[in-house]
């Protein structure tokens, strides 16, 4: 049984509207035409008899309980639930990694991947993964044409199905006292309250495929959602009205003009309607205090500006553009996640550091490790491209051009294994493993130390090169899942900016501590995120680093993690400075001659602020202590 199947858990409750059920049948929808299993789970008592058929979509794809649910065929779960508690966010977590599309709830952050499509980004809640309007399923353009401007404005006004702030009711009694406006009130299958509405007011209890005849208007009056957006893109002009606080705050953030109809009221009521034909609403001014009113006609050059107003907003959002597809984004999604630290074991932590589009970082509060979750595996391949060409655009020369540097740079790295190795023993045949070998400048400069070396590395064409160019035993395979050149216990084990690429480090360590002697050494290279990078601005230090490294290091975080696999650090170094990249002081040091580059040199070497470390460590042999047991559980 493959487990490809998408689970879409929807907000289904009474009072929430039908937008979520509404995106989620969609997009059930839209991911079956695309061929991947999509279900939606519903419980039995959710109402959704008429929706399905009205939806085309197959009864037979509904699952109705959590059991079910837990088959071990979901991949991956999607949540639109508006407000996710914890507990239930828990439940999924536990079955399948878990995606929440505009989730605002408390348990936010908890979340592996974030959808933002409607959750405006300055909201101040914890960013999202992917934050996009267009994200929103619009009908296919071209959009009718827009009847041409008249003297009658044409307003429509819509506050969903089941309106319980009587929003619509008021908006419409407000305007339905001036000149010059036609009215529809979209009412709502589900609103309740007053059946009588002036007469000059048209009551519809629906519009099939409303987001279509949004551009037959003139002025939509709606709150925050997906209406107000296909308005936008319908470019017909908008104005809000909010039922709670939290659709004021993201009406406000996502820069719509909203006004409150329950103020305007009272303003009509001291001031009257005036004969002119003008609408007074009063714009909602909750943060900058004060009100403003603000007056419509059909001639007047407000209408100009809210029209500008509209067009600029449809602009920010991309609407004015071939708009994206939640289908295609979600059905081409194959997360993987952690709920585990990598290194340590302990539960992932709640809160993220950084989320980008294809992944989310977090710290383990236990040993300190950065460590990343995917939305889709990292397209990278260790094959010789990897080491010419992708090489050879981040340094300027390729793998094998470099090989002299870096067997010059391995020398000095073996001269501090061997001051440590030297303690325990002296004299030759100390056996060394290379994990992550490449084409084996180290291992070349360990045979010339004395070291018996042997490699292992993904790619073939490196492997080649050690064993026919260097005569250096070495295999192709991944560490630890590969067998090893040689099997006998290594005095040294060592991973040069190799660490950073297993997604299950604690498989990898693990396995080191089965290979290594009791005091052998440990020692390996990787970059740090309390780096002068790092510490200028994390975000942007974690948004270049590359793909395929799952785990970020620390030079301080080394002791407590490594001593979890029986590892006692002997040493660390800074290395990788960059005084170019100091902030502010750093543009201005750009030749390696200049004074300032030197000073910006001497102060990152002090203080330990190079981009990349090394550490070495050395191998408790202490059978007796739970150490070891620990890891292995
Ligand atoms: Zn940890």
């Amino acid at each position: 049984m493959t487990k490809s199947g998408i689970l879409i858990v929807p907000e289904y409750r009474p009072h929430h509207g039908g937008g979520h059920l509404c995106r989620c049948i969609t997009l059930a929808c839209d991911l079956r035409a695309s061929g991947r299993a999509a279900w939606l789970f519903l419980p039995p008592d959710a109402r959704t008899e008429n929706l399905f058929q009205s939806m085309n979509f197959n009864p037979q794809w509904r699952i109705t309980n959590e059991e079910i649910a837990n088959s071990g065929q979901i991949e991956f779960v999607i949540m639109d639930r508006f407000q996710t508690p914890r507990e239930e966010l828990s439940r999924w977590k536990k079955i399948a990694p878990v995606i929440g599309i505009d989730e605002g709830g408390k348990s936010r952050d908890s979340f592996d991947f974030l959808i933002d499509i409607l959750v405006p980004e300055k909201t101040g809640v914890p960013k999202a993964n992917i934050s996009s309007v267009s994200l929103l399923k619009f009908p296919p353009k071209p959009l009718p044409q827009k009847r041409p401007a008249g003297d009658v404005l044409k307003v429509l006004i819509t506050f969903g199905q089941e309106d319980s702030a009587g929003l619509g009711q008021k908006t419409a009694r407000a305007l339905s006292a001036t000149d010059g406006i036609d009215i529809t009130l979209l009412r709502g299958a589900l609103a309740k309250g007053e059946s009588e509405y002036p007469p000059n007011v048209r009551v519809i209890e629906a519009i099939p495929m409303l987001a279509e005849h949004l551009g037959e208007y003139d002025l939509v009056v709606t709150h925050y959602g997906i209406t107000a957006f296909e308005a936008l893109y319908a470019r017909t002009m908008v104005l809000l009205a909010s039922p709670t606080a939290y659709h004021a705050k993201l009406a406000k953030a996502a820069g719509f003009i909203t006004f409150n109809p329950r103020i305007h009221l009272t303003e009509t009521r001291r001031h009257g309607v005036k004969a002119n034909g003008k609408i007074h609403l009063t714009e909602a001014r909750r943060h900058g205090g004060g009100k403003k009113n603000l007056q419509i006609t059909a001639r007047d050059n407000y209408l100009d500006k809210l029209k500008g107003h509209c067009e600029e907003l449809a602009a920010r959002y991309g609407l004015d553009k071939e708009c994206a597809s939640l289908a295609n984004l979600c059905g081409g999604f194959s997360p993987q996640v952690h709920r585990h630290c990598p290194v340590c074991g302990e539960d992932a932590p709640v809160n993220s550091v950084c989320r980008f589009s294809d992944r989310t970082y977090r710290r383990c509060k236990i040993c300190g490790v950065i460590f990343m979750d995917r939305n889709c595996p990292p397209p990278i391949e260790y094959e010789k491209e990897y080491f010419f060409e992708s090489y050879k655009r981040q340094y300027g020369k390729t793998y094998l051009d470099d090989f002299p540097n870096i067997k010059a740079e391995g020398k000095r790295r073996l001269k501090i294994i061997n001051s440590i190795l030297r303690a325990k023993k002296s004299g030759k045949d100390r056996s060394l493993l290379d994990i992550g070998c490449a084409y084996g400048p180290f291992l070349d400069a360990a045979r010339e130390e004395g070291f018996s070396p042997a490699g292992i590395d993904p790619a073939q064409d490196a492997v080649r090169y050690v064993q026919e160019e260097l005569a250096i035993p070495a295999v192709q395979g991944f560490f630890p899942n590969s067998p090893l050149p040689s099997s006998r216990p290594y005095d040294a084990v060592t991973l040069w900016f190799v660490i950073e690429h297993f997604t299950d480090l604690k498989a990898a360590l693990t396995e080191v501590k089965k290979i290594i002697k009791p005091g052998g050494i440990l020692a390996f290279s990787t970059p740090s995120f309390s780096g002068v990078s790092g510490r200028f601005s994390i975000r942007r230090f974690l948004s270049a680093s590359p793909a395929d490294h799952f785990t970020i290091w620390s030079p301080s975080m080394c002791k407590k993690a490594l001593a979890l696999y029986g590892f006692k650090v002997k040493k660390t170094a800074s290395i990788g400075h960059h005084p170019e990249r100091f902030p502010l002081l750093g543009k201005l040091a750009k030749s390696k001659k200049s004074p300032l580059y030197k000073l910006l040199l001497a102060i990152s070497k002090i203080f330990g602020l190079g981009d990349t470390f090394e550490v070495y460590s050395k191998f408790h042999h202490t059978p007796n202590k739970c150490t070891r047991e620990r890891v292995d559980e």
